[in-house]
């Protein structure tokens, strides 16, 4: 059978994270790979509670359809949020109740990127939104990433030559690398972009997950109208609800729901009903202070096992929140056959080169530490120790 798929979708990457998964979800496996927050720190029982509560007291209206824009007291949660921690003062009708974060980048991609339209991304750029992205047949503009942030020399001199409709970051413990920009990058960049005609995309799925509850200030906060936050609660109540958001000027938000429309209606109302009066009846702020002190411990103790039993050739980034790890590897060796070798023993790690959207990265890997108990991390970096050590690195 010839199906007639669109040239479309015939360009676009399988996400490679999602295969990779398939092989290394056996339970015998020790996995670094994935990116999953760790289910223990998931609010089960006051979940249940919040659950029970919408449904029991207003089911009807909860399992009815409801507005594009999403369920107003949850706007309101959120743009209170912006203004509590980052002294942004959001209004409830610039917030979009989105089906997670994810969908933030294929509703953006639709109102903005025609084929071959510019779009800037940091190098190596999350997965998730090369491939968002790809649907539309952009033409990507990778910016190197390193240890306070994107090169902005490189970013000021693509901005000014190809009039990128987009920018697409994520400032607070990167996915893949684990780095944060300084905020001495975040006023550059909103320099180089004010008074261009290139949008900002600044994803914050990882903000409230710095270890230390740091907060540095998002670069909305210096450019508000060339500017689009995503978030999510993914990270800090649960992935599986598929909640997430749009935080963006009217005029923005106006296209996002019209496109949302099209997509969806609205997203899942149940849900936005039961983790409004989750967040409405508890205080967030204590989950998200074990979630930050968990991974912080695991994270810390990786990165020491690492500095005590990787060579020196093999370095890391030391993030300060978030849940990966970045690897760099030496010149002309290889993560895949860093993965393949330690597949063997059961142990999983993710290669970095779909990361990158122009190639590149062979000697790169991200490592997750949210979802791996003390136990498996020391069996896992000794498997990985091992291999360098007959690799004589
Ligand atoms: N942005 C980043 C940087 C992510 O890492 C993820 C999830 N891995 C997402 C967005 C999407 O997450 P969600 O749709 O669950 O909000």
């Amino acid at each position: 059978m010839k199906y007639g798929f669109s040239a479309r979708i015939q360009k676009t990457p399988k996400s490679f994270i999602r295969e990779i998964l398939k092989v290394t979800q056996k339970p015998e496996v020790i996995s670094f790979a994935g990116g999953l927050p760790n289910p223990s720190l998931i609010d089960t029982e006051k979940i249940l509670e919040a659950a029970e509560e919408v449904i029991s007291k207003d089911g009807r209206n909860a399992l009815q359809y409801s507005t594009t824009e999403g369920y107003l007291p949850l706007r309101k949660y959120i743009a209170e949020r912006y203004s509590k921690r980052y002294g942004i003062k959001a209004d409830p009708d610039e917030i979009l109740i989105t089906n997670g974060s994810q969908q933030c980048l294929d509703l953006i991609g639709k109102i903005f990127i025609d084929k071959n339209d510019g779009v800037v991304i940091e190098r190596p750029g999350y997965l998730g939104a090369i491939q968002a992205f790809s649907i539309f047949e952009p033409e990507f503009f990778p910016v190197n990433l390193s240890g306070e942030g994107p090169d902005t020399e490189e970013l000021e001199r693509i901005v000014s030559y190809e009039n990128p409709k987009l920018f697409y970051g994520i400032p607070n413990s990167q996915n893949p690398s684990g780095i944060t920009y300084s905020k001495e990058k975040r006023k550059e960049i909103s320099d180089i972009l004010s008074g261009t005609d290139t949008v900002f995309v600044e994803d914050d799925a990882y903000g409230e997950l710095n270890f230390s509850g740091k907060t540095l200030p998002p670069v909305k906060k210096y450019l508000p109208e060339l500017d689009i936050m995503t978030g999510s609660f993914s990270k800090i109540v649960s992935p599986g609800m598929r909640m997430g958001w749009i935080y963006a000027p009217e005029e923005i938000l106006d296209k996002i729901s019209t496109a949302k429309q099209a997509s969806d209606l609205h997203s899942n109302y149940l849900c936005q009903r039961i983790i409004a009066e989750y967040l409405l009846s508890n205080n967030i702020d204590d989950n998200i202070k074990r979630i930050r002190e968990e991974y912080k411990k695991r994270c810390t103790y990786m990165i020491d096992l690492m500095n005590e039993k990787f060579p020196e050739s093999v370095s890391h980034t030391n993030p300060e929140g978030g849940m990966f790890i970045w690897l760099t590897l030496p010149k002309g060796y290889s993560s895949m056959t860093l993965f393949d070798k330690a597949m063997e023993k059961n142990v999983a790690i993710l290669p970095g080169t779909p990361f990158y959207c122009d190639g590149g990265g062979d000697n790169t890997a991200r490592i997750n530490f949210s979802n791996s108990d003390e136990k498996d991390i020391e069996k896992g970096i000794e498997v990985l120790s091992k291999i360098f050590s007959e690799w004589k690195i």
